[in-house]
């Protein structure tokens, strides 16, 4: 079998137009067609690398997926590009085995996959009460676990900023209003949801370390399941202070690709959960082996997943085959025509995701939805 052509599609998501969701094809001269997708968020190019790999692709074999994995790798190829491509020769893999991927890598260790709801807070103005409204619909909804952004309103443009780090201002520093604002918050979403619900916040890299620990420490009586990129995840001494020094567990990596990225965090005690996202982190092979490398740590695994639905299937692939698997995202509130572009949508059942059956990634883009909502 051989590779013959490398296709990227440009699909307006709920990001657009900061960026596009960004799928991928690889058709075979067998007429096998794998499907991935590339998560481009902040990062200009990655279809312009998709292409330059693609012909570089034509005429290789897509079952020797580490090795062409390798070779890019070495070539300097960026990681959202390569694992995007590398998704989709998983799905080729999957087609030609007549086996969903976590077949091909080790077999299902779960029986179900347990999500967190991001996003749930969409439509809500950014109050305590409103918040908490928001997270109670959600786990009626049947959601176990919910994650709050806490600069999501930000981005909206339209409402007030719950916090204005990632505004024009560059100060990291957290003021006192501020902590109050997220504290009322997540307490009013505690209260309302009793002791049993677990709760996340995500920062978004805004602070500088001090504001990191001070908040992380105002919100220890809320007992968060983790508190997410305080700071930015450049300096591995800040983050091994948040995580020795927080009673939440330190989560991040999402922004981090590969082994390499993840093997000091780990070995300095830098993390105490890490979230690696299949679509930017090296792909789903990849992405396996950072697991591994954390389990040898006892840090559990919480795939990010934010972009599209070919993302949140290889995302699922992994998790179906991964010890150490923590629980998954899953965005609340995203554009009405995310399931419209593939047949076979995986669908949230009760806060899980089923184990999926069909073979490779058990979905295909559908053209004529791809083409109505192409970004241009
Ligand atoms: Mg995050």
């Amino acid at each position: 079998m051989r590779i013959t052509d490398v296709r990227t599609f440009p699909v307006k998501g709920r990001h657009w137009p900061r960026f596009p969701m960004v799928f991928i094809e690889v058709h075979t001269d067998e007429g096998v067609i794998g499907t991935g997708e590339a998560l481009a968020f902040q990062a200009s190019g990655v279809m312009t690398s998709v292409e330059e790999i693609g012909r570089w692709l034509v005429g290789r074999d897509p079952l020797q997926i580490e090795r062409l994995w390798e070779q890019c790798f070495r070539r300097g190829v960026g990681m959202a590009a390569l694992s995007g491509i590398e998704i989709a020769l998983w799905d080729i893999a999957g087609q030609v085995a007549g086996m969903p991927i976590y077949q091909l890598l080790g077999g299902a260790c779960h029986d179900r996959v347990r999500v967190y709801a991001d996003g749930f807070f969409r439509g809500a103005d950014p109050t305590p009460e409103q918040y908490a409204a928001k997270a109670e619909e959600a786990v009626a909804r049947g959601f176990t676990a919910l994650k709050l952004d806490i600069d999501d309103f930000l981005y909206l443009g339209e409402r007030p900023a719950l916090i204005r780090c990632h505004g024009d201002d560059l100060g990291r520093h957290i003021s006192n209003a501020e902590v109050r604002q997220v504290v009322a918050s997540v307490e009013a979403m505690r209260e309302r949801l009793g002791p049993d619900v677990d709760l996340a916040l995500d920062c978004h890299w805004a602070f500088d370390l001090p504001s990191g620990l001070r908040l992380g420490h105002a919100l220890e009586p809320y007992d968060l399941m983790w508190f997410e990129d305080p700071t930015p995840s450049k300096s591995v001494p800040a983050l091994a202070t948040l995580a020795s020094e927080l009673a939440a567990p330190l989560c991040l990596g999402e922004a981090l690709a590969t082994r390499f990225e993840f093997r000091e965090i780990l070995e300095r005690g830098a993390a105490r959960i890490i979230m690696p996202d299949v679509a930017s982190s090296g792909g789903i092979l990849e992405t396996k082996k950072i697991a591994a490398l954390a389990d040898t740590y006892y840090i559990p695994v919480a795939p990010h997943d934010m972009v599209g639905p070919i993302a949140t299937a290889a995302s699922l692939q992994l998790c179906c085959c991964i010890p150490n698997l923590l629980v998954l995202e899953h965005q609340m509130g995203d554009v009405a025509w995310r399931n419209e572009l593939i047949d076979g949508p995986p669908v949230v059942n009760g806060g899980h995701f089923d184990i999926p059956t069909r073979p490779g990634l058990g979905m295909a883009l559908n053209h004529d939805a791809v083409e109505k909502y192409r970004a241009e």
